[in-house]
């Protein structure tokens, strides 16, 4: 018996912006989200490194442990996107954020940085797996804002964690899959506009993990689409017998 992910990446780079800076990958082991930051043509390429590098993992195999992958890949895309930098001036300031899943036997490892999100559907409740590296999270910790203040400030985009080619250590948790769980993945460009009630909504409503990405992606480009928006959803399958 061993768990697969059955997993559908939709983007769409939104109503205003003149490109498509997130980057995602969706595969049986690994899922991931990287939105660039540093303006075009650099935000593309880091989030484009950093979701080269990951997929990587995918064709290793699913074996070991989750977290020493996906931190060691994280690495590597650090070091990838530092390198980058410096053949090219123009890219000086680039970054991404990242957040991924690797599957490994019966382990999920997630690693993150920055403000794209992770959620766990479990028996119909939605939980946030990450909390996301922006100055307003970082007053609500304070006790300065409250979590409702922060979904409206208007600094709520600024991020103070990025793979950015300095040394960063993801936030790395491991958690024991179970087969009918679902994941979402998403950059901020959906989650900045749509609301967790409704993101619950629709992946409650919409079994197939395509069909569910675009029902997102259209929720926010109808809430103004002000931003790229990417969700990759991801349903913990298995072959063969599992008891409940
Ligand atoms: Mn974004």
């Amino acid at each position: 018996m061993s768990l697969f992910l059955r997993s559908a990446a939709v983007s769409d780079q939104g109503v205003t912006r003149e490109t498509n800076e997130d980057a995602a990958h969706a595969g049986p082991h690994l899922i991931a989200v990287a939105d660039g930051i540093g303006g075009s043509p650099a935000g593309e390429v880091a989030s484009e490194i950093a979701i080269k590098v990951l997929a990587a993992l995918e064709a290793e195999g699913p074996r070991g442990s989750p977290l020493e992958h996906l931190r060691s890949a994280v690495a590597e895309a650090n070091r990838r996107i530092r390198e980058a930098v410096a053949g090219n001036p123009q890219l000086d300031g680039m970054g991404t954020t990242l957040t991924a899943i690797l599957l490994t036997g019966r382990r999920l490892g997630l690693a993150h940085v920055g403000d794209s999100r992770a959620y766990l559907l479990r028996d119909g409740a939605l939980v946030r797996l990450t909390k996301d590296d922006t100055y307003v999270q970082a007053l609500v910790d304070r006790g300065a804002i409250s979590a409702e203040e922060a979904t409206t400030h208007p600094h709520r985009s600024v991020i103070i964690r990025a793979v950015q080619g300095e040394p960063i250590s993801p936030v790395c948790t491991v958690m024991r899959p179970r087969r009918g769980d679902r994941h979402l993945l998403c950059s901020d460009g959906l989650s900045d506009v749509v609301d967790e009630a409704a993101i619950a909504r629709a992946l409650r409503d919409y079994p197939d993990q395509r069909a569910c990405g675009e029902r997102l992606v259209e929720l926010a480009l109808a809430a103004g689409g002000r931003d790229n928006i990417t969700a990759v959803v991801a349903d913990v399958s298995g072959h063969g017998f599992w008891p409940p």
